[in-house]
């Protein structure tokens, strides 16, 4: 038989933690599955909440037909099933979860009603009931939101078993205490507020929720957040607090995960209110709360047309400082950043570089390098110090720091216009040629990384899989060759728009080229057409005959226009280091020299033996 639930069939293989729990939460969906099927699927780790939702609030609910408990102390899986044919109350399935293990079991154990329930008061008495006659099970569940991760085995399948909400309600049900307010901590000045809000079931804790953030009062937070009582509804919404420690290894995680949090019951508001900003007296309630496509949740006003993230709205109740209003977030959810000293010193090498750079050690070294980047080198500064945040312990390379993006994001780091992408790829061509990022080849991805970038390239019909890069540390050997290569650079007249594949491996070589272009490894093992490798014979042959006849060529003759010029460009280097030949001006003891018209101005260039 099948059950609606909300459900998300990425199998972990461990409890989520962090981002993960985000990813989850934001892929939870409405879903119709065989019960059978839904069982097998957690025991190998997907997640399920029993119940239909509409959103992730309590108030979202919609119907449910599947109730789980959850055991995770001083009981055994033995000791409940037996319980449950003492009561003759039948799970149709349970599974161990990811913590199991045969000294401490813990597990879950889900029943089904024989119809769907679509009322919440019954919803929640026959949740309750389960929850005092299993007494050795978890109250958390209580809350018709939670979410149930996956385990690791199935330890019972009677798929067929249903029970019967009313008969368990009749026999066992016991009225619950209502979880009591500390008034001690209701504020005095939030009276007035409270006035200006129409939603009156939610104004106390609304307007105590304010005066705690507004104080930045961790304690206060907490215990709010702990839940308030609801006078409809015997559980309170938010019964799972309070918050387990949960850790992260670099801002980026640290920030998805604060921007996902329910702002909803943070600020405690719900639908749509008054605006609750300091500066707009609004008296007809135009301010909600939404949620964008990556999960960042957002108070936004129609009045005022004013947005704000959790961090931004803190900030702006309680008047203080960016970094004091994410101390007070990460306190109240226990939240904690953990780097490790690699990546704090990986962290610094990346800022280091960028400053790098910028200073006259660098002018005064690489003179050549240095002009040559100019007009670019902010690209690459500003990708440095992005990528500061994601340095992770899990990415990693030759223990060096690896990082991967999408061009998109990437063009807005850099400043460039979405519609620019040559100017990014430009960018990233010569910056890998003079060694300073390094453009990683399959193979030095980790597995897991390169099955997510191939995913996503699948999934957008992309023919190649976003490029994953790495930070050398800058300095004076990593440069020195640096400084040769955009010495050749300049010499050969080369353009960024020149910049090709072909000119690298005619001038500079397979393993440069492939440096560069690391994912035309496998494509193009020769890089170079026949077409243009009889070009370039076709060239070298006039430049030789010519030379061999008057003793020099002049460029603007061999270069001609068009293909031709296009195609010189991309073989000039070549051509001269393969036949011994040199580029030089046209000036006034080489013309001597040389037998050159005097009509021939002194700027052109002209190739001759090298001596
Ligand atoms: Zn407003």
């Amino acid at each position: 038989m099948k059950v609606e639930i909300m459900y998300y069939d990425k199998k972990f293989n461990n409890k989520p933690t962090g981002y993960e729990v985000a990813d989850v939460q934001k892929n939870l969906k409405k879903t119709t599955i065989e019960i059978s099927e839904l069982a097998t699927a957690l025991s190998q780790g997907a997640t399920f909440k029993p119940a239909l939702l509409n959103g992730t609030k309590s108030a979202d609910w919609i119907q449910q037909q599947l109730f789980a408990l959850d055991f995770d102390h001083d009981t055994t899986i033995d000791e409940q099933i037996n319980k449950c044919a003492e009561l003759k109350i039948y799970p149709c399935f349970g599974y161990t979860s990811f913590s199991h293990s045969e000294q401490e079991h813990h597990f879950r154990l889900v029943f089904c009603t024989d119809t769907v329930i679509t009322d919440v008061e019954t919803r929640n008495k026959l949740q309750n009931t389960l929850i005092s006659i299993f007494n050795k099970s978890d109250n958390v569940t209580k809350d018709c939101t939670r979410i149930f991760f996956g385990g690791k085995s199935l330890i019972c399948d009677s798929y067929n078993k249903r029970i019967n909400a009313q008969q368990i309600i009749k026999k066992y049900y016991k009225a619950l205490p209502l979880l009591k307010c500390d008034k001690s901590i209701e504020p005095k000045s939030c009276k007035k507020k409270l006035d200006l809000y129409s939603n009156t079931e939610s104004n106390e804790n609304m307007a105590l929720k304010f005066e705690a953030i507004r104080a930045l009062n961790v304690d206060v937070m907490k215990e709010l957040l702990k839940g308030v009582p609801n006078k409809e509804d015997i559980l309170p919404s938010s019964i799972r607090y309070p918050f387990k420690q949960t850790s992260f290894e670099n801002e980026k995680d640290l920030y998805k995960y604060i921007n996902s949090i329910d702002l909803s019951e943070y600020l405690g508001i719900d639908g749509y209110v008054n605006c609750i900003l300091p500066e707009h007296e609004d008296d007809s309630p135009s301010a909600h709360i939404y949620t964008t496509d990556d999960g960042t949740q957002v108070y936004k006003c129609f009045g005022c047309n004013k947005c704000y993230t959790i961090i931004g709205i803190t900030e702006k109740l309680a008047q203080c400082k960016k970094s004091q209003a994410i101390e007070f977030i990460k306190s109240v959810y226990n939240l904690k950043l953990e780097k490790s000293d690699w990546v704090k010193q990986q962290q610094q090498m990346l800022i280091d570089n960028a400053n790098y750079l910028d200073s006259e050690e660098f002018d005064l070294q690489f003179p050549t390098l240095s002009k040559l980047i100019r007009t670019r080198k902010v690209h690459i500064q500003k990708m440095l110090l992005h990528f500061t945040q994601y340095v992770n312990d899990n990415m990693q390379n030759m223990e060096r720091p690896i990082f991967f993006d999408s061009y998109k994001n990437l063009l807005s780091v850099c400043g460039i216009r979405q519609d620019s992408r040559k100017i990014l790829s430009q960018s990233l061509t010569l910056f890998a040629l003079l060694n300073m990022i390094e453009k990683l080849p399959v193979e030095s991805i980790p597995e897991k990384e390169l099955t997510k970038a191939k995913h996503i390239a699948a999934k957008y019909g992309f023919k190649k899989i976003t490029n994953f890069y790495s930070f050398p540390e800058y300095g004076v050997l990593q440069f020195e060759n640096s400084e040769e290569i955009a010495k050749t650079l300049k010499a050969n007249n080369i353009t960024l728009k020149g910049l090709s594949r072909e000119y690298i491996l005619r001038t500079f070589g397979t393993e440069l080229a492939n440096k560069c272009y690391p994912q035309y490894i496998h494509e193009n093992s020769l890089g170079t057409t026949e077409k243009s490798d009889n070009a370039t014979i076709k060239l070298s042959v006039k430049a030789l005959e010519t030379i061999e006849a008057q003793g020099y060529i002049l460029e603007k003759d061999i270069k001609q226009k068009g293909l031709t010029e296009i195609q010189w460009k991309k073989s000039i280097q070549e051509i001269l280091n393969t036949y011994g030949l040199i580029k030089i001006k046209a000036s006034k003891d080489n013309k001597e020299k040389y037998n050159i018209a005097d009509d021939i101005s002194y700027q052109s260039s002209i190739i001759v033996k090298a001596i």
